[in-house]
């Protein structure tokens, strides 16, 4: 199916500009549910469009209707603090986060739509041995696997970062794990991104629509009973993230997932100050300037279940103070604003994309704190799965299989904090 939005060019902002911006189409279309689709994908998160969109570019399955509890990107995917970086431990992860982290460089050009991909640098500092020795550990990784990495020194870090207090009383920072080529990207241009080109190519987007029922042997389909009546598919994905347990009891199956709360806050906006992203996983704390000047911080994970979306007033009183030390400038700020999304979390802390114990049924769950980075990388597996109903190379280890047969992928130290 051909293109059917007009295309963005400098040619039509100038042919807008001249007509007050009167005449943009909306991005996508919001048409009805139809009765049945060959795959429907429920999440409309970046994970479940990239997945849609991978399955219509890549495999050409556009019969295709993305279901939306609530708005696109009003999940994770709105919500994180958007860092960027493949510089995993295990080979099966650095693929799979390289493919995606290398899918960002051009996608503003693939979707013609501009989700600023930032490479600003990602600097993961070191402020135990153990910690330095795991980085060091994680940079002769990524050499072999090639990805390009480097572990630096405080005078580099300093370099790289004027603002960072090198000598902090209580962690001094003794090395980093640099990452040039990481950075940032605006989240929610990423859904909207994905979106447009969705419709585009023919697929329904179908939002305020939640899936209350599956019954996955209806003739030979699956159904779905949903909050805008029953739709049949030949096949499923469930791409729903911190809600993926509760969709698979729906089709009669349990997963190895926890579903916990993560937040993250702005400050007040200031001049420009800090061009790179700065992580300390020791004392819990993140931190990277937004294109509009806001400070964006992040810390640990709530350390109970829950499937609240809201900020509370410990998480800031402790992420801040753990980044005080290492940026005495934030101790002055206003902070703006503060919420939460809830993220999936696996023991292993390594995504599922996987078929399921039911026919038709597949899933793409666990990427927990750090999802957004995969967004690409995550869609193209999961839609060569549905497509060909056998996983490729870079889905393969990440089955649920590996959960019964003891073949973890563990990241908990790539991962466990870090985003
Ligand atoms: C505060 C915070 C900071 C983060 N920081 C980073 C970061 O810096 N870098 C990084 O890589 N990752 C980060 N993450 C993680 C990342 O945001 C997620 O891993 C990723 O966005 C998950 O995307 P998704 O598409 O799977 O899920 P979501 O975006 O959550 O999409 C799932 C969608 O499914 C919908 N849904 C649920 N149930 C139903 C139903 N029954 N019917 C219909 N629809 C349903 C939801 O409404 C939701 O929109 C962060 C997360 C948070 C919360």
């Amino acid at each position: 199916m051909g293109s059917v939005l007009k295309k963005y060019s400098l040619f039509s902002l100038v042919r807008q500009s001249l007509n007050y911006h009167t005449g943009w189409e909306r991005a996508w279309k919001s048409p009805e549910p139809k009765e049945s689709y060959d795959v429907v994908i429920v999440g409309a998160g970046g994970h479940g469009l990239a997945t849609a969109y991978y399955l219509g570019k890549n495999h050409g399955i556009n019969n295709v209707a993305i279901l939306e509890k609530g708005w696109l990107g009003g999940g994770n995917t709105g919500r994180n603090t958007t860092i960027i970086r493949s510089n995993y431990l295990q080979d099966a992860s650095a693929a799979i986060y390289e493919k995606s982290r290398s899918l960002y460089e051009t996608l503003s050009q693939d979707l013609n739509y501009n989700i600023m991909f930032s490479p600003r640098g990602v600097i993961m500092l070191a402020q135990t041995h153990h910690e330095a020795r795991g980085y060091q550990r994680i940079n002769s990784a990524n050499v072999i696997q090639g990805i390009k990495t480097e572990y630096i020194l405080p005078e580099r870090i300093k370099e790289l970062c004027k603002i960072i207090n090198i000598d902090c009383p209580r962690y001094p920072i003794l090395g980093a794990l640099w990452q040039p080529r990481g950075g940032t990207a605006r989240h929610d241009a990423v859904a909207w991104g994905y979106a447009r080109a969705c419709s585009d190519i023919g697929m329904d987007i179908i939002q305020k629509c939640e899936v209350t029922g599956i019954n996955p042997h209806a003739n030979g389909a699956v159904e779905l009973q949903t909050s805008r009546g029953k739709i049949r598919c030949q096949k499923l994905g469930m791409v729903v993230a911190g809600h993926s347990g509760v969709l698979a009891q729906k089709a009669g199956f349990r997963l190895p997932i926890e579903s916990v709360a993560l937040q993250a806050l702005v400050s007040e906006p200031v001049k420009p100050c800090l061009d790179v992203v700065v992580m300390a996983n020791t004392v819990h704390g993140y931190i990277s300037q937004s294109d509009k000047g806001e400070m964006v911080i992040g810390g640990g994970a709530d350390q109970y279940n829950n499937y609240s979306q809201r900020g509370s007033f410990i998480h800031i009183e402790n992420t801040v103070r753990a980044l005080v030390e290492m940026f005495p400038i934030i101790s002055r700020l206003k902070m703006l604003r503060q919420w939460g999304g809830i993220v999936d979390m696996t023991g292993d802390r390594s995504p599922i994309i996987s078929k399921t114990p039911v026919d038709n049924v597949f899933i793409n769950c666990g990427w927990g704190t750090g999802g957004f980075k995969s967004i690409p990388g995550s869609g193209w597996a999961m839609a060569e799965l549905m497509a060909k109903g056998e996983p490729g190379v870079l889905a393969s280890p990440f089955s649920l299989d590996r959960f019964k047969e003891g073949r973890f992928i563990d990241e908990s130290v790539a991962a466990g904090v870090a985003h």
